[in-house]
Protein backbone atom coordinates (compact mmCIF):
# COMPACT_ATOMS: atom_id res chain seq x y z
CA UNK A 1 0.00 0.00 0.00
CA UNK A 2 1.09 3.58 -0.84
CA UNK A 3 1.76 5.57 2.06
CA UNK A 4 2.39 8.78 1.67
CA UNK A 5 5.54 10.60 3.74
CA UNK A 6 6.65 13.73 2.51
CA UNK A 7 3.91 15.69 3.22
CA UNK A 8 4.94 19.22 5.33
CA UNK A 9 2.83 19.03 8.83
CA UNK A 10 1.02 22.37 7.60
CA UNK A 11 0.97 21.37 4.17
CA UNK A 12 -3.22 21.23 2.90
CA UNK A 13 -3.72 18.81 -0.09
CA UNK A 14 -6.92 17.98 -2.08
CA UNK A 15 -6.86 14.41 -3.23
CA UNK A 16 -10.29 14.02 -3.37
CA UNK A 17 -13.87 14.72 -3.61
CA UNK A 18 -14.08 12.25 -0.25
CA UNK A 19 -12.05 11.37 2.46
CA UNK A 20 -12.81 8.13 4.24
CA UNK A 21 -10.88 7.50 7.89
CA UNK A 22 -10.64 3.55 8.50
CA UNK A 23 -9.53 1.36 6.08
CA UNK A 24 -11.60 -1.69 7.67
CA UNK A 25 -14.13 -3.86 5.50
CA UNK A 26 -16.53 -1.00 6.34
CA UNK A 27 -14.66 2.02 5.10
CA UNK A 28 -13.26 0.13 2.18
CA UNK A 29 -16.67 -1.12 0.84
CA UNK A 30 -17.72 2.27 1.29
CA UNK A 31 -14.89 3.32 -1.15
CA UNK A 32 -15.97 0.67 -3.77
CA UNK A 33 -19.84 2.00 -3.47
CA UNK A 34 -18.60 5.57 -3.90
CA UNK A 35 -15.91 4.72 -6.87
CA UNK A 36 -18.57 2.75 -8.88
CA UNK A 37 -20.93 6.09 -8.62
CA UNK A 38 -18.15 7.89 -10.08
CA UNK A 39 -16.82 9.99 -6.85
CA UNK A 40 -13.03 10.23 -6.10
CA UNK A 41 -12.14 8.44 -2.75
CA UNK A 42 -8.83 8.87 -0.54
CA UNK A 43 -8.94 6.27 2.92
CA UNK A 44 -6.35 7.04 5.15
CA UNK A 45 -5.51 4.01 7.96
CA UNK A 46 -3.38 4.51 10.80
CA UNK A 47 -2.19 1.13 10.97
CA UNK A 48 0.40 -0.52 8.75
CA UNK A 49 -1.90 -2.56 6.71
CA UNK A 50 -5.55 -2.26 5.38
CA UNK A 51 -8.08 -4.79 7.05
CA UNK A 52 -8.98 -3.37 10.75
CA UNK A 53 -10.30 -6.35 13.01
CA UNK A 54 -10.72 -8.57 9.71
CA UNK A 55 -6.57 -9.36 10.57
CA UNK A 56 -4.69 -12.59 9.75
CA UNK A 57 -1.09 -13.69 10.85
CA UNK A 58 1.07 -16.32 10.05
CA UNK A 59 3.73 -18.75 11.81
CA UNK A 60 5.10 -21.87 10.94
CA UNK A 61 2.86 -21.88 7.42
CA UNK A 62 -0.31 -21.41 9.76
CA UNK A 63 -2.27 -18.82 8.97
CA UNK A 64 -3.77 -17.50 12.06
CA UNK A 65 -6.91 -15.22 12.44
CA UNK A 66 -6.56 -12.53 15.01
CA UNK A 67 -10.04 -12.82 15.69
CA UNK A 68 -11.51 -15.89 14.29
CA UNK A 69 -14.73 -14.73 12.97
CA UNK A 70 -17.75 -16.38 11.66
CA UNK A 71 -19.55 -15.44 8.95
CA UNK A 72 -22.40 -16.90 6.87
CA UNK A 73 -23.32 -18.50 3.88
CA UNK A 74 -26.25 -16.50 4.07
CA UNK A 75 -24.98 -13.13 4.68
CA UNK A 76 -26.09 -11.11 1.30
CA UNK A 77 -24.19 -7.97 1.57
CA UNK A 78 -20.99 -9.41 0.28
CA UNK A 79 -22.47 -10.10 -2.79
CA UNK A 80 -23.66 -6.23 -2.83
CA UNK A 81 -19.93 -5.04 -2.65
CA UNK A 82 -17.62 -3.98 -5.43
CA UNK A 83 -14.96 -6.28 -5.05
CA UNK A 84 -15.86 -9.24 -3.20
CA UNK A 85 -16.82 -11.48 -6.31
CA UNK A 86 -13.61 -13.23 -5.51
CA UNK A 87 -14.48 -14.04 -2.23
CA UNK A 88 -14.60 -17.52 -0.99
CA UNK A 89 -16.53 -18.91 1.89
CA UNK A 90 -15.41 -22.13 3.58
CA UNK A 91 -18.65 -23.38 5.48
CA UNK A 92 -18.41 -25.60 8.35
CA UNK A 93 -21.07 -28.99 8.30
CA UNK A 94 -24.39 -27.97 8.37
CA UNK A 95 -25.65 -26.99 12.18
CA UNK A 96 -22.97 -27.43 14.99
CA UNK A 97 -22.19 -29.60 17.51
CA UNK A 98 -22.91 -29.37 21.15
CA UNK A 99 -20.47 -30.81 24.12
CA UNK A 100 -23.06 -31.14 26.95
CA UNK A 101 -22.67 -31.29 30.81
CA UNK A 102 -22.97 -35.11 30.60
CA UNK A 103 -19.96 -35.30 28.21
CA UNK A 104 -22.28 -36.74 25.20
CA UNK A 105 -22.01 -34.43 22.46
CA UNK A 106 -25.02 -33.72 19.77
CA UNK A 107 -25.60 -32.17 16.55
CA UNK A 108 -28.25 -29.55 16.71
CA UNK A 109 -29.66 -26.33 14.42
CA UNK A 110 -29.43 -28.72 11.62
CA UNK A 111 -32.67 -28.53 9.86
CA UNK A 112 -33.62 -31.93 9.84
CA UNK A 113 -36.71 -32.84 12.04
CA UNK A 114 -37.52 -36.35 10.15
CA UNK A 115 -33.92 -37.47 11.14
CA UNK A 116 -33.73 -35.63 14.74
CA UNK A 117 -37.37 -37.98 15.09
CA UNK A 118 -35.81 -41.00 14.15
CA UNK A 119 -33.10 -40.33 16.08
CA UNK A 120 -35.74 -40.48 19.14
CA UNK A 121 -34.83 -37.21 20.16
CA UNK A 122 -38.53 -35.42 20.95
CA UNK A 123 -36.35 -32.19 22.35
CA UNK A 124 -34.43 -32.03 18.94
CA UNK A 125 -37.57 -32.36 16.70
CA UNK A 126 -38.86 -29.47 18.25
CA UNK A 127 -36.14 -27.56 18.41
CA UNK A 128 -35.90 -28.07 14.41
CA UNK A 129 -39.42 -27.39 14.31
CA UNK A 130 -39.25 -23.89 16.48
CA UNK A 131 -35.89 -23.04 14.49
CA UNK A 132 -38.03 -23.97 10.91
CA UNK A 133 -40.43 -21.25 11.94
CA UNK A 134 -37.91 -18.47 12.58
CA UNK A 135 -36.10 -19.02 9.88
CA UNK A 136 -39.45 -18.80 7.45
CA UNK A 137 -40.47 -15.47 8.85
CA UNK A 138 -39.75 -12.45 7.28
CA UNK A 139 -37.15 -9.93 8.95
CA UNK A 140 -40.10 -7.29 9.72
CA UNK A 141 -42.28 -10.20 11.67
CA UNK A 142 -38.61 -10.81 13.70
CA UNK A 143 -38.55 -6.80 14.23
CA UNK A 144 -41.78 -6.47 15.30
CA UNK A 145 -41.69 -8.58 18.10
CA UNK A 146 -41.11 -7.48 21.93
CA UNK A 147 -37.62 -6.58 22.62
CA UNK A 148 -36.22 -7.93 25.76
CA UNK A 149 -32.73 -9.19 26.87
CA UNK A 150 -32.17 -12.23 24.90
CA UNK A 151 -32.28 -14.60 27.51
CA UNK A 152 -34.91 -13.35 28.91
CA UNK A 153 -37.06 -14.32 25.93
CA UNK A 154 -35.21 -17.41 25.41
CA UNK A 155 -36.50 -18.50 28.80
CA UNK A 156 -40.13 -17.25 27.85
CA UNK A 157 -40.31 -19.20 24.92
CA UNK A 158 -42.05 -22.70 26.34
CA UNK A 159 -38.71 -24.80 25.25
CA UNK A 160 -37.31 -27.15 27.70
CA UNK A 161 -34.79 -25.74 30.15
CA UNK A 162 -32.56 -28.16 28.34
CA UNK A 163 -33.02 -27.55 25.16
CA UNK A 164 -32.47 -23.71 26.46
CA UNK A 165 -29.58 -24.17 28.84
CA UNK A 166 -27.83 -27.41 26.99
CA UNK A 167 -28.35 -25.85 23.12
CA UNK A 168 -29.64 -22.37 22.14
CA UNK A 169 -28.13 -20.47 25.37
CA UNK A 170 -24.43 -21.71 23.88
CA UNK A 171 -25.34 -21.12 20.07
CA UNK A 172 -26.76 -17.68 20.87
CA UNK A 173 -23.18 -17.00 22.91
CA UNK A 174 -21.58 -18.32 20.17
CA UNK A 175 -23.36 -16.35 17.48
CA UNK A 176 -23.30 -13.09 19.39
CA UNK A 177 -20.21 -13.00 21.01
CA UNK A 178 -21.85 -12.40 24.50
CA UNK A 179 -21.93 -14.93 27.17
CA UNK A 180 -24.94 -13.35 29.24
CA UNK A 181 -27.27 -12.85 26.28
CA UNK A 182 -27.81 -9.40 27.35
CA UNK A 183 -28.24 -8.30 23.30
CA UNK A 184 -31.51 -7.41 22.38
CA UNK A 185 -33.62 -10.63 21.88
CA UNK A 186 -34.52 -8.71 18.24
CA UNK A 187 -31.06 -8.81 17.58
CA UNK A 188 -30.58 -12.68 18.75
CA UNK A 189 -33.77 -14.09 16.82
CA UNK A 190 -32.54 -12.36 13.38
CA UNK A 191 -28.77 -14.20 14.28
CA UNK A 192 -30.30 -17.31 14.79
CA UNK A 193 -32.33 -17.28 11.48
CA UNK A 194 -29.86 -16.27 10.09
CA UNK A 195 -27.89 -19.30 11.56
CA UNK A 196 -30.83 -21.62 10.11
CA UNK A 197 -30.73 -20.18 6.68
CA UNK A 198 -27.33 -20.46 6.00
CA UNK A 199 -23.85 -22.37 7.31
CA UNK A 200 -21.48 -20.83 9.48
CA UNK A 201 -18.19 -20.33 7.17
CA UNK A 202 -15.27 -19.28 7.47
CA UNK A 203 -13.09 -16.87 3.90
CA UNK A 204 -10.90 -19.00 2.48
CA UNK A 205 -6.95 -17.96 3.71
CA UNK A 206 -8.39 -16.27 6.26
CA UNK A 207 -10.26 -13.52 8.10
CA UNK A 208 -7.61 -11.12 6.34
CA UNK A 209 -8.50 -12.32 2.53
CA UNK A 210 -12.10 -10.27 2.23
CA UNK A 211 -10.61 -6.61 3.34
CA UNK A 212 -7.81 -7.77 1.07
CA UNK A 213 -9.81 -8.76 -1.88
CA UNK A 214 -11.76 -5.30 -1.27
CA UNK A 215 -8.45 -3.34 -1.18
CA UNK A 216 -6.19 -4.92 -4.17
CA UNK A 217 -9.95 -3.93 -6.28
CA UNK A 218 -9.54 -0.56 -5.38
CA UNK A 219 -7.64 2.49 -7.98
CA UNK A 220 -3.80 2.11 -7.20
CA UNK A 221 -3.28 4.64 -4.51
CA UNK A 222 -6.69 4.81 -2.82
CA UNK A 223 -5.44 3.82 0.36
CA UNK A 224 -3.06 5.21 2.41
CA UNK A 225 -1.66 3.64 5.43
CA UNK A 226 0.28 4.85 8.00
CA UNK A 227 -1.69 7.85 8.65
CA UNK A 228 -3.29 8.56 11.59
CA UNK A 229 -6.52 11.24 11.81
CA UNK A 230 -6.45 13.62 14.30
CA UNK A 231 -9.69 15.66 13.56
CA UNK A 232 -12.54 15.60 10.97
CA UNK A 233 -15.02 18.21 9.65
CA UNK A 234 -17.19 18.33 6.85
CA UNK A 235 -14.41 19.72 4.27
CA UNK A 236 -10.79 18.98 6.28
CA UNK A 237 -9.20 16.36 7.82
CA UNK A 238 -6.14 16.69 9.79
CA UNK A 239 -3.34 14.37 10.64
CA UNK A 240 -0.48 13.61 12.78
CA UNK A 241 2.09 13.68 10.72
CA UNK A 242 0.63 13.83 7.21
CA UNK A 243 -0.57 17.38 6.79
CA UNK A 244 -4.40 18.38 5.91
CA UNK A 245 -6.92 17.16 3.17
CA UNK A 246 -9.23 19.51 2.19
CA UNK A 247 -12.73 17.18 0.61
CA UNK A 248 -15.97 17.91 -0.21
CA UNK A 249 -16.88 15.00 2.53
CA UNK A 250 -16.33 12.64 4.99
CA UNK A 251 -16.69 9.79 6.12
CA UNK A 252 -16.04 7.95 9.08
CA UNK A 253 -15.30 3.94 9.18
CA UNK A 254 -13.52 3.96 12.38
CA UNK A 255 -14.96 1.34 14.83
CA UNK A 256 -16.54 2.81 17.92
CA UNK A 257 -14.17 4.26 20.09
CA UNK A 258 -12.37 5.91 17.37
CA UNK A 259 -15.24 7.60 15.78
CA UNK A 260 -17.03 8.88 19.17
CA UNK A 261 -13.03 10.71 19.89
CA UNK A 262 -13.32 11.88 16.41
CA UNK A 263 -17.10 13.40 17.08
CA UNK A 264 -17.62 13.62 20.32
CA UNK A 265 -21.46 13.50 19.41
CA UNK A 266 -21.12 9.45 19.28
CA UNK A 267 -21.67 8.09 22.04
CA UNK A 268 -19.05 5.13 23.32
CA UNK A 269 -21.15 1.81 23.40
CA UNK A 270 -19.95 -1.09 25.89
CA UNK A 271 -18.07 -4.00 23.88
CA UNK A 272 -17.84 -7.72 24.48
CA UNK A 273 -14.39 -8.96 25.08
CA UNK A 274 -13.14 -12.23 22.67
CA UNK A 275 -10.01 -14.43 22.95
CA UNK A 276 -8.86 -16.48 19.93
CA UNK A 277 -6.38 -19.43 20.86
CA UNK A 278 -4.50 -21.17 18.48
CA UNK A 279 -2.89 -24.87 18.66
CA UNK A 280 -0.82 -26.91 16.09
CA UNK A 281 -0.84 -30.28 16.57
CA UNK A 282 1.88 -32.65 15.46
CA UNK A 283 -0.09 -35.04 13.42
CA UNK A 284 -3.25 -34.51 11.76
CA UNK A 285 -6.27 -34.65 13.32
CA UNK A 286 -9.58 -36.51 11.89
CA UNK A 287 -12.54 -34.08 11.81
CA UNK A 288 -15.93 -33.58 10.00
CA UNK A 289 -16.12 -29.85 9.80
CA UNK A 290 -17.79 -28.85 12.97
CA UNK A 291 -17.96 -26.06 14.97
CA UNK A 292 -17.62 -27.54 18.49
CA UNK A 293 -19.69 -25.26 21.36
CA UNK A 294 -19.01 -26.32 24.70
CA UNK A 295 -22.24 -26.24 26.65
CA UNK A 296 -20.32 -26.65 30.40
CA UNK A 297 -20.87 -23.27 32.09
CA UNK A 298 -17.99 -24.65 34.61
CA UNK A 299 -15.52 -24.24 31.41
CA UNK A 300 -14.73 -20.98 29.83
CA UNK A 301 -14.56 -22.04 26.00
CA UNK A 302 -17.33 -20.96 24.19
CA UNK A 303 -16.07 -23.05 21.03
CA UNK A 304 -13.58 -24.91 19.07
CA UNK A 305 -12.76 -26.57 15.86
CA UNK A 306 -10.46 -28.20 13.97
CA UNK A 307 -10.04 -24.80 11.82
CA UNK A 308 -7.62 -26.92 8.91
CA UNK A 309 -10.59 -29.03 8.18
CA UNK A 310 -13.03 -26.79 7.47
CA UNK A 311 -10.09 -24.30 5.72
CA UNK A 312 -7.09 -27.19 4.81
CA UNK A 313 -4.94 -23.40 3.54
CA UNK A 314 -4.80 -22.67 7.06
CA UNK A 315 -2.15 -25.74 8.23
CA UNK A 316 0.81 -27.30 6.34
CA UNK A 317 0.86 -30.46 5.23
CA UNK A 318 0.34 -33.02 8.00
CA UNK A 319 -0.37 -30.94 10.84
CA UNK A 320 -3.83 -29.53 11.89
CA UNK A 321 -4.71 -25.72 13.50
CA UNK A 322 -6.94 -26.27 15.98
CA UNK A 323 -9.13 -22.95 16.74
CA UNK A 324 -10.60 -21.76 20.13
CA UNK A 325 -12.41 -18.92 21.31
CA UNK A 326 -13.18 -17.49 24.80
CA UNK A 327 -15.37 -14.77 25.51
CA UNK A 328 -13.53 -13.43 28.23
CA UNK A 329 -10.12 -12.39 28.70
CA UNK A 330 -7.45 -15.59 28.45
CA UNK A 331 -7.85 -18.82 30.50
CA UNK A 332 -4.71 -20.12 32.03
CA UNK A 333 -2.73 -22.30 28.67
CA UNK A 334 -3.26 -25.89 31.38
CA UNK A 335 -7.24 -24.91 31.39
CA UNK A 336 -7.01 -24.72 27.84
CA UNK A 337 -5.68 -28.10 27.29
CA UNK A 338 -7.08 -30.21 29.62
CA UNK A 339 -10.89 -29.02 28.22
CA UNK A 340 -9.69 -29.68 24.69
CA UNK A 341 -8.73 -33.29 25.87
CA UNK A 342 -11.68 -33.82 26.88
CA UNK A 343 -13.77 -31.76 23.70
CA UNK A 344 -11.48 -33.61 20.98
CA UNK A 345 -11.36 -37.07 23.14
CA UNK A 346 -7.01 -36.99 22.81
CA UNK A 347 -4.22 -35.77 24.16
CA UNK A 348 -3.16 -32.50 23.81
CA UNK A 349 0.16 -33.10 25.37
CA UNK A 350 2.06 -32.40 22.08
CA UNK A 351 0.14 -29.89 21.06
CA UNK A 352 1.69 -26.09 20.13
CA UNK A 353 -0.12 -23.01 21.29
CA UNK A 354 0.84 -21.01 18.58
CA UNK A 355 -1.28 -17.80 19.57
CA UNK A 356 -3.46 -16.37 21.92
CA UNK A 357 -5.52 -12.95 20.84
CA UNK A 358 -7.24 -11.12 23.07
CA UNK A 359 -9.79 -8.43 21.85
CA UNK A 360 -10.46 -6.46 24.86
CA UNK A 361 -12.78 -4.17 22.71
CA UNK A 362 -13.59 -6.75 20.24
CA UNK A 363 -17.52 -5.76 19.26
CA UNK A 364 -19.81 -3.67 20.58
CA UNK A 365 -22.76 -4.66 22.90
CA UNK A 366 -26.06 -4.45 21.05
CA UNK A 367 -28.51 -4.25 24.48
CA UNK A 368 -32.28 -3.36 23.87
CA UNK A 369 -33.58 -1.50 22.40
CA UNK A 370 -31.36 -1.60 20.22
CA UNK A 371 -31.71 0.10 16.47
CA UNK A 372 -30.01 -1.77 13.28
CA UNK A 373 -30.07 1.44 11.05
CA UNK A 374 -28.69 3.46 13.37
CA UNK A 375 -28.18 6.76 11.58
CA UNK A 376 -25.25 7.24 9.23
CA UNK A 377 -25.70 10.38 8.29
CA UNK A 378 -24.24 13.15 10.94
CA UNK A 379 -25.34 16.10 8.53
CA UNK A 380 -24.28 17.12 4.68
CA UNK A 381 -20.90 15.93 4.45
CA UNK A 382 -19.97 13.62 6.93
CA UNK A 383 -21.27 10.57 7.70
CA UNK A 384 -20.42 7.82 9.83
CA UNK A 385 -20.23 3.75 9.08
CA UNK A 386 -19.00 0.15 10.83
CA UNK A 387 -20.42 -2.42 12.96
CA UNK A 388 -21.31 0.19 15.28
CA UNK A 389 -24.45 1.48 13.19
CA UNK A 390 -25.60 -1.71 12.67
CA UNK A 391 -25.47 -4.87 13.77
CA UNK A 392 -21.54 -6.04 15.47
CA UNK A 393 -20.80 -8.18 12.48
CA UNK A 394 -19.10 -8.73 8.96
CA UNK A 395 -22.90 -8.35 7.57
CA UNK A 396 -23.17 -5.33 9.50
CA UNK A 397 -20.29 -3.10 8.86
CA UNK A 398 -20.81 -3.77 5.47
CA UNK A 399 -24.32 -2.68 5.24
CA UNK A 400 -23.44 0.25 6.88
CA UNK A 401 -21.16 1.64 4.69
CA UNK A 402 -23.36 0.93 1.82
CA UNK A 403 -26.26 2.81 3.48
CA UNK A 404 -23.53 5.46 4.50
CA UNK A 405 -22.24 5.34 0.71
CA UNK A 406 -26.11 5.89 -0.61
CA UNK A 407 -26.49 8.73 1.91
CA UNK A 408 -23.37 10.85 0.35
CA UNK A 409 -24.39 10.28 -3.06
CA UNK A 410 -27.68 11.16 -2.35
CA UNK A 411 -26.66 14.38 -1.28
CA UNK A 412 -24.06 14.91 -3.77
CA UNK A 413 -27.03 14.72 -6.35
CA UNK A 414 -25.35 11.29 -7.97
CA UNK A 415 -28.29 9.08 -8.97
CA UNK A 416 -27.29 5.67 -7.23
CA UNK A 417 -26.08 3.39 -9.44
CA UNK A 418 -28.27 0.08 -10.03
CA UNK A 419 -27.66 -2.35 -6.78
CA UNK A 420 -27.09 -5.97 -8.79
CA UNK A 421 -29.14 -8.57 -6.97
CA UNK A 422 -27.67 -10.57 -4.23
CA UNK A 423 -25.64 -13.54 -5.90
CA UNK A 424 -24.78 -15.50 -2.78
CA UNK A 425 -20.85 -16.05 -2.50
CA UNK A 426 -18.90 -18.79 -3.68
CA UNK A 427 -18.70 -22.24 -1.25
CA UNK A 428 -16.14 -24.29 -1.54
C1 LIG B 1 -12.66 -11.05 18.44
C2 LIG B 1 -13.69 -10.69 17.41
C3 LIG B 1 -14.59 -11.64 16.97
C4 LIG B 1 -15.52 -11.34 15.98
N1 LIG B 1 -16.37 -12.30 15.55
C5 LIG B 1 -17.20 -12.03 14.50
C6 LIG B 1 -18.03 -13.06 13.96
O1 LIG B 1 -18.00 -14.21 14.43
N2 LIG B 1 -18.83 -12.75 12.89
C7 LIG B 1 -18.86 -11.50 12.34
O2 LIG B 1 -19.57 -11.28 11.34
N3 LIG B 1 -18.11 -10.50 12.86
C8 LIG B 1 -17.29 -10.74 13.92
N4 LIG B 1 -16.52 -9.75 14.46
C9 LIG B 1 -16.80 -8.36 14.02
C10 LIG B 1 -16.14 -7.94 12.74
O3 LIG B 1 -14.78 -8.26 12.74
C11 LIG B 1 -16.32 -6.44 12.66
O4 LIG B 1 -17.69 -6.14 12.71
C12 LIG B 1 -15.80 -5.79 11.37
O5 LIG B 1 -14.51 -6.26 11.06
C13 LIG B 1 -15.80 -4.29 11.62
O6 LIG B 1 -15.30 -3.58 10.52
P1 LIG B 1 -15.25 -2.00 10.57
O7 LIG B 1 -14.78 -1.54 9.25
O8 LIG B 1 -16.55 -1.48 11.07
O9 LIG B 1 -14.20 -1.62 11.73
P2 LIG B 1 -12.63 -1.98 11.89
O10 LIG B 1 -12.31 -3.28 11.31
O11 LIG B 1 -12.35 -1.78 13.35
O12 LIG B 1 -11.86 -0.86 11.05
C14 LIG B 1 -11.63 0.43 11.54
C15 LIG B 1 -10.29 0.93 10.96
O13 LIG B 1 -10.12 2.30 11.29
C16 LIG B 1 -8.75 2.53 11.61
N5 LIG B 1 -8.65 3.74 12.42
C17 LIG B 1 -9.10 3.95 13.69
N6 LIG B 1 -8.82 5.19 14.10
C18 LIG B 1 -8.18 5.82 13.07
C19 LIG B 1 -7.65 7.13 12.89
N7 LIG B 1 -7.72 8.08 13.86
N8 LIG B 1 -7.06 7.44 11.70
C20 LIG B 1 -6.98 6.51 10.71
N9 LIG B 1 -7.48 5.25 10.84
C21 LIG B 1 -8.07 4.92 12.00
C22 LIG B 1 -8.36 1.27 12.36
O14 LIG B 1 -6.96 1.09 12.39
C23 LIG B 1 -9.08 0.20 11.54
O15 LIG B 1 -8.29 -0.32 10.50
C24 LIG B 1 -15.58 -10.04 15.43
C25 LIG B 1 -14.67 -9.08 15.86
C26 LIG B 1 -13.71 -9.39 16.83
C27 LIG B 1 -12.71 -8.35 17.23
Amino acid sequence: MLSSTHHAAHHTAQLADVVIVGAGVSGLAAAHHLIAAGVTVTVLETADDPGGRMATGSADGFRLDRIGQLLNTSYTEPARTPGLEGLTLRPFAAGVLVHGVDGKQQRAGALTPARALASGSLDQARLSAALGRLAALPEERVLARPERPALTALRSRGLPPRTVNGVLRPLLSTLLRDPDLTTSSRVADLALRTFVRGRLAVPEGGAAALPRLLAESLPPGTVRTGVRVRSVATSLVTTEEHGDFRCRSVVLATGARAASELLPGLRVPRFHEVTVIHHATPAPLPWDGSLLLDADPKWPLAHTTVMSAVDPSRAPAGRSLVTTTVHGPPPPARTVASRLARLYDTSTRDWDLLAVHHTPEAVPAMPPPYDLRRPVRVLAGLYVCGDHRDSNTVQGALHSARRAATALLRDFGIPLPATPEPALPAVA
